[in-house]
Order: C-alpha cells, then sequence, then structure tokens
C-alpha cells in the first residue's frame, strides 16, 4: 500500500490515504471523508506520518484522467498564499462535481481554425501584431494592448491567437462576464470558423463537466470565460488575453476574494507563456507597470477606419431652471429632439436601478431602511417594492408612512432608470423608448434580441444602467446623456475616481464608433472636478497623471499595499472587542500602519454589525506572512466572522 498526501476541497487542507498503486501528483481522486466522497487531487507533499497507518482510509476511484499539470498544483497553492486563504477552498474553485460522470451528449470541442478568414489590417494594427508576436516568443511577457473603444484591439489580438493556434498548447482568454455575449462569440466565430469552448456561471452541470474535461485533456483549445475559468485544470498554456483588464469585475467580492487579472498574470508566470491585458483605459496599476517598464505597450492610436470620439459636453446642473423636479436638463433634451427628427439613437445612461435610491416621509421624515443592513431601501415602481441592494430584502411599497401611519406622505428622492424612462416618456410620448437593467436582461438572448432590435432601428431612445457600457456597435446610436456623472465620485474610496473615468469614458465611447459624428452631454453638479474637467477633454493622459501622481503622494496601491479585516457578527459588542484586539495585537512594524477599527460604512450587512480595520504596508513588506501569523495567533469567537481582503476594491 502507498500512503498518499490528497488536497480536499476543504477548510483544511491536505489528509493522507491509501492506494494500491501509486498515483503521481496532480492525479484526481474520489476519498471518503465522513460520511461523504468528495473528489480531491494526489498533492505534491510527504505525507503526514503521525497518523498510523492502520487509521487509514483507501481512495475509492482514480479514474483515468490526465493528472493536473504541476503549474495548476503551484496556481492553488500561490494563489491561496496571496489571498491568505485555505488552499483546499482555492482548489474547490479548480473541480467540478462529478468529473466522472458519463455526459449522453458529448459537447463538442472542435479546434478554432487559424486560416478560416484573411483578414487585412491597418497600419498601426498590423505594427501591433508584429510586436506582440515578437514579444511572444520571450516566455512569460506581459504586454498592455491600448487603444479606444473600436480601435481594433480584439482584431488584432485574434490574430495573435491564431498564431499561437499553431504551436501546440491551449489560449484563455478572460472577458468580464457582462461582455461575453452572443456577439463576441459569433465574432470568433466568423474568425476562426468554430465556437471556443465557454467558461461562466450560467452553464448548465453537463455543459460544465463537459468543458472541465476537454480543458484539462487539452482538447479544448481556446477558452473564453469570465474571471472563474482562471482555474480551469489547463495542460499546457500558451497565451492568455484579458480584455477589459480594468474592469471592476475582475475582483471577486466573495468567497476566496482574488484579483483575476492580478492572477492571470501569476498564472502566465507559472506557464511561463504570454499574457496580453486590453483595455481603452487601462488600470492605474498597470500603467504604472508600463511605465517602469515591467510591461510592453502596445498602442492603437485612431479608431479602426477613422471614427472618431464624440463631441462632449458638461451640462452644468447648479444653475437650472426652477419647477418641478426634471432630471433631464433643457440642453440633454435638446439635444435628444434633435436626434429624434433625425432619426438617430440616443443613449441615456444612470447606474442605478430601480426608480428612486430613498423614498422618504413628507410628515415625519422618517427614511425607509433595510430592516438587515445600514442602507435605504431603493424603489422599484414597476414590479411594486422596495428593495435593499445589499441583502436582498424586499417589501410591498407601502400606502403610508410606516413610522407615523400618514397616509400619502411618502415622495421618491432622486433618480433610478425606471424614473428617467417615465420622464422620458412625458417629454417624448412618440418616441419608441426602451429601458435595461440587469433585472430586465436575465438572460443574453434577451439582450441579444435587444440588441437586434437596436441594430434594426426599433428603438430611438434607450435607457440603461451599465449593462449597455459595453459589447455591440451601435452604428446610428450618436448621441449619449449621463444623467448624472458625480454619482461614483461620492463616498471617495481609492479607485472611485478612476471607476468613474474608466465607465464615464466607456459609455460615452458608445456615440461615435462610426463615421457619423458623436455627441455626448455630461450631466453635473461638480463641472470643475478634476474627472468631470479630464473626461470632457478627452485627457486620458491627464487623468492618469494626477491620479498617479496622488496615489505615490500617499502610498496608496500600486506604491504601498492594503489589505482589509471585516469583523462582523449579529452580536455588536462581540464585533467590536474583537476587532479591537485585532488592531492591539497586530504586530507593531515601522512599515506598517493599522488604521481602525472604524464601524464600516455599511455598519450593518444581513443583520451583523461589521468594523473594519486596513493595513497599510509599504511594497516591500511580506505582507501575507505576517497576516497570516498573526491571525492564526487570535481566539476568536465562533460567532465572530473575520474576513481579509488582499488589495480590497470595495470599502463599505
Ligand atoms: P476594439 O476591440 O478596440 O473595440 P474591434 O477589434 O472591435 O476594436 O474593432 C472595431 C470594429 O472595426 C469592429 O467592428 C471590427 O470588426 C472592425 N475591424 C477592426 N479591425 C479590422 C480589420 N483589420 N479589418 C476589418 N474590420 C476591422
Ligand atoms: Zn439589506
Amino acid at each position: 500500500m502507498q500512503r498518499l498526501s490528497v488536497l480536499l476541497p476543504t477548510p483544511n487542507g491536505c489528509y493522507d490515504y491509501l492506494s494500491t498503486e501509486p498515483l503521481s501528483p496532480g492525479r484526481l481522486v474520489q476519498v471518503p471523508f465522513g460520511r461523504r466522497q468528495p473528489w480531491g487531487v494526489v498533492w505534491n507533499q510527504k505525507p503526514d506520518l503521525t497518523v498510523p497507518e492502520s487509521k487509514l482510509k483507501s481512495i475509492i476511484l482514480a479514474p483515468d484522467f490526465l493528472p493536473l499539470s504541476p503549474d495548476n498544483l503551484t496556481f492553488i497553492s500561490w494563489v491561496a498564499r496571496y489571498t491568505v486563504s485555505p488552499m483546499g477552498m482555492v482548489l474547490k474553485m479548480a473541480l467540478i462535481p462529478d468529473p466522472n460522470k458519463v455526459s449522453r451528449h458529448p459537447l463538442d470541442f472542435a479546434s478554432p481554425n487559424p486560416k478560416n478568414t484573411n483578414v487585412t489590417f491597418s497600419p498601426a494594427q498590423q505594427v501591433a501584431v508584429q510586436s506582440l508576436q515578437q514579444y511572444g516568443q520571450n516566455g512569460f511577457d506581459v504586454s498592455l494592448l491600448d487603444g479606444v473603444t473600436g480601435s481594433g484591439k480584439t482584431e488584432v489580438y485574434f490574430e495573435r491567437i491564431a498564431q499561437a493556434l499553431q504551436t501546440p498548447g491551449q489560449i484563455l482568454v478572460l472577458l468580464p462576464e457582462i461582455t461575453l455575449t452572443t456577439a463576441w462569440l459569433n465574432r470568433f466565430r466568423d474568425r476562426f470558423g468554430v465556437a471556443p469552448a465557454v467558461w461562466h456561471s450560467a452553464l448548465t452541470p453537463h455543459q460544465r463537466r463537459d468543458t472541465w474535461r476537454a480543458v484539462l485533456s487539452g482538447q479544448a483549445r481556446v477558452v473564453v470565460g469570465a474571471r472563474s475559468a482562471l482555474f480551469l485544470p489547463f495542460q499546457r498554456l500558451n497565451l492568455i488575453v484579458v480584455d477589459e483588464e480594468h474592469d471592476p469585475s475582475y475582483k471577486q467580492e466573495d468567497g476566496i476574494l482574488y484579483q483575476a487579472r492580478d492572477m492571470a498574470i501569476v498564472r502566465a508566470k507559472l506557464a511561463n507563456c504570454q499574457i496580453i491585458l486590453a483595455s481603452a483605459t487601462p488600470s492605474v496599476e498597470t500603467y504604472c507597470n508600463v511605465q517602469s517598464g515591467r510591461f510592453h505597450h502596445v498602442i492603437l492610436p485612431e479608431r479602426f477606419a477613422g471614427a472618431s470620439f464624440p463631441d462632449i459636453q458638461i451640462a452644468d446642473m447648479r444653475h437650472r431652471e426652477k419647477g418641478p423636479v426634471r432630471f433631464i436638463s433643457s440642453d440633454l433634451k435638446s439635444a435628444l429632439m434633435e436626434n429624434l427628427v433625425r432619426k438617430e439613437q440616443s443613449l441615456l445612461f444612470i447606474n442605478r436601478r430601480g426608480y428612486a435610491p430613498l423614498v422618504l416621509c413628507r410628515a415625519c421624515g422618517e427614511r425607509i431602511k433595510c430592516p438587515h443592513c445600514s442602507a435605504w431601501l431603493v424603489e422599484h415602481r414597476r414590479s411594486g417594492f422596495l428593495q435593499c441592494h445589499h441583502c436582498g430584502f424586499t417589501r410591498p411599497i407601502p400606502t403610508e408612512c410606516p413610522t407615523c401611519h400618514e397616509k400619502d406622505s411618502l415622495i421618491s428622492c432622486g433618480p433610478g432608470v425606471e424614473r428617467i424612462y417615465e420622464e422620458v416618456l412625458s417629454l417624448f410620448p412618440n418616441a419608441r423608448t426602451e429601458m435595461t437593467s440587469s433585472e430586465t436582461m436575465t438572460n443574453p438572448k434577451l439582450f441579444q434580441a435587444l440588441s437586434e432590435r437596436i441594430l434594426a432601428n426599433e428603438v430611438d431612445i434607450l435607457i440603461g444602467t451599465q449593462i449597455l457600457a459595453k459589447g455591440h456597435n451601435f452604428p446610428n446610436l450618436t448621441l449619449v446623456g449621463v444623467i448624472d456623472a458625480d454619482m461614483g465620485l461620492a463616498g471617495g474610496d481609492l479607485r472611485a475616481g478612476e471607476r468613474t473615468f474608466q465607465l464615464l469614458h466607456q459609455v460615452m465611447g458608445r456615440a461615435g464608433r462610426q463615421q457619423k459624428s458623436g455627441r455626448a452631454i455630461l450631466q453635473s453638479y461638480s463641472p470643475d472636478n478634476l474627472i468631470i474637467q479630464a473626461l470632457q477633454k478627452n485627457d486620458r493622459s491627464r487623468f492618469l497623471t494626477e491620479e498617479i501622481e496622488s496615489r505615490k503622494l500617499l502610498q496608496m496601491p500600486p506604491f504601498g499595499r492594503l489589505a482589509a479585516v471585516i469583523v462582523s457578527s449579529k452580536n455588536q459588542e462581540q464585533a467590536y472587542q474583537t476587532a479591537r484586539q485585532l488592531a492591539r495585537t497586530f504586530p507593531v512594524l515601522p512599515t506598517i500602519t493599522v488604521l481602525g477599527p472604524v464601524a464600516a460604512p455599511l455598519a450593518v450587512l444581513r443583520g451583523k454589525y461589521r468594523f473594519r480595520l486596513l493595513i497599510k504596508s509599504d511594497k516591500a513588506t511580506p505582507i501575507q506572512n505576517i497576516l497570516h501569523t498573526w491571525l492564526h495567533q487570535q481566539k476568536i469567537p465562533t460567532s465572530v466572522d473575520v474576513r481579509l481582503d488582499i488589495d480590497p476594491y470595495s470599502f463599505f
């Protein structure tokens, strides 16, 4: 009998098992574990000889799958160490249930054909293609593929994929889930003759299993997926592309808190392959790496076929005519009118679902709150509910104030997408107006159908949230109105400015992806704000320079490091005392500052009280080791939950 160390998808990590045959590290095995029979992976570590052999159980099954390659195993332990999480919980993201279950109708994973079509590149694209090809000879190498939306970045990295397909190995393309659309997949199919393997949260168990196995066997040559595709069991990666590398959704915000773009770079390094980060608005982190020479900079300077960025105008909302509450300024209203007359399409952007973000009572001043969170309830008039956007709590819209019981005293404050829709209907009753948000677009088919209606010119005015910022190119869309350009700037967390710049730049880019000249109007109460100014002048480098200067000054990422500690409990006193104990016991080092504990901005979430600590250090300090050792010395009451968030993106 052989003694093997097996990593299981549990918080405790490796266990020893017996096997009749030797199994190499990376082999998948099914083992008895309590009353369950989970799948695990033979780990590349020495068995733990403290347990006598007589107490060990035997593995149940070791099917004939190829083993996970060594860089997969290293990647799992790397992510665990970096995020200060249990290795088994990282493994959990890399496994699927019942990997050996037989599929009755197996999916087909035909290899994409690099020579399916002939593309003629613009001179700028040619230079980009050649540079990327050259950098691709170096083994591990990072390039930022930088160009405005519509400059032909996708076409360029498709060409790099075509080249990579002619050598052995697999290719991974990461997209934010929202951009993983039928349009993108159709484009891939046109270019390569077949669809790529796809990986995202909406796959059926059968699709998930077949895809996972095709990745493991190496049969799936190109995989396009959302961030979780990073954990697929590639045999040999040969190229990684991270499209929209700046997108905040690459940061996973529950379970293991990881940044998929950063981890993709690690994965490329372990596989010793090229990685291309594409963006029209690169993240500050990536831009700093370009400036320091760690990443190559491949630039596409203009829009493909000469389309231009729209003219941008700021509508100053501070000096508006008095009258009933309106969210659409007269400037924006006339622009919409002109577009209707010209039979061109307009997009109104507001990044808030529902009708109004707050309902209050005119009689007693009560603001209706979530009973489980310190947050206002958002009015969703269409569905007749008030909803908490943090925990999902809903209640019917009351007809009287829940506190003072005055009738008809409730008023809606501020706009959401439904309210803008209502206003447009009253301003332009004859226009064909559509509203869309993540609530109405519950599956990709609906989105596809809407896109087709827009392309067929069946929509005049489109109102929507972030869901419209990306994806399809609508040639007749020539006006973008941003209802509240200041919205993302409030709160002032580390990346508020960066996110606002990226999102609004992208949204405004929707007008002007065509030969017709486009136009954008930014409604703002702070027109002198640096971000709003940079947006109006379309001056990315000014924005980046100032943002980088201020981060450097404050020693904020990427010049320093942050880790957040979030302490939560149903028991407020225990949460607070634990947070204080954590702060008190944190090792005192000259390179580390501990801020807090303070009550989190969302002081109560899902009925739990929350306190936050922020650990700030310089770049050289091995913060993960320090956090790991420190946390393991703590006695934390079982009723208290402590989470570490390395490189936090959310600060609520
Ligand atoms: P980006 O990824 O930078 O937004 P795309 O690659 O999507 O840019 O290109 C924008 C548009 O121009 C697309 O409709 C694409 O099909 C077209 N395009 C880009 N490059 C070429 C090319 N070399 N030949 C023909 N069409 C191209
Ligand atoms: Zn809530």
